[in-house]
């Protein structure tokens, strides 16, 4: 079986719990995405310089890969290092969503031993604690 990646169908949206839950919340007129493509809003009022925005229209009408113009203020979310804006027509984010989709169950068993872990160290930190700061109980002392 190789290693190579697979040619697949256009990725869909990420769904809004995913966008929600990774969002950076950062919004804004205008963002380049991970794919390259310099992502637009093209509804809200902002302080363009004069044409600006009409030229990214144009840019977009004839660089489609390369533009686009978003019907909302743009925001992005970022997943391995990497700043994908929100309703992008590249979808890039959506490959981690299914990702995180389709190993949930191992993704569980992992947190839930990482909460193991820092209950652990929660626990071993409140013995320290409590021996660096109460003097020994001299049966106690004994044992230890
Ligand atoms: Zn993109």
């Amino acid at each position: 079986m190789s290693n190579k990646p697979k040619k697949t169908a256009p990725l869909e949206r990420p769904s809004g719990t995913f966008e929600e839950a990774f969002r950076d919340g950062v919004g804004g007129c205008a963002m380049d995405c991970y794919c390259g493509r310099l992502c637009f809003d093209g509804v809200n009022s902002y302080d363009w310089e004069l044409d600006e925005l009409e030229g990214y229209r144009e840019e977009a009408a004839k660089h489609p890969d390369k533009y686009a113009e978003l019907p909302y203020s743009v925001d992005a979310l970022t997943v391995d290092g990497k700043t994908f804006v929100m309703g992008c027509p590249c979808n890039g984010a959506r490959r981690y969503e299914d990702w995180i989709r389709n190993h949930a169950e191992k993704l569980a068993r992992f947190l839930v031993g990482i909460r193991q872990e820092r209950l652990d160290r929660a626990e071993a930190l409140a013995v320290a604690d409590k021996l660096a700061h109460f003097p020994p109980d001299p049966d106690v002392g004994a044992i230890l």
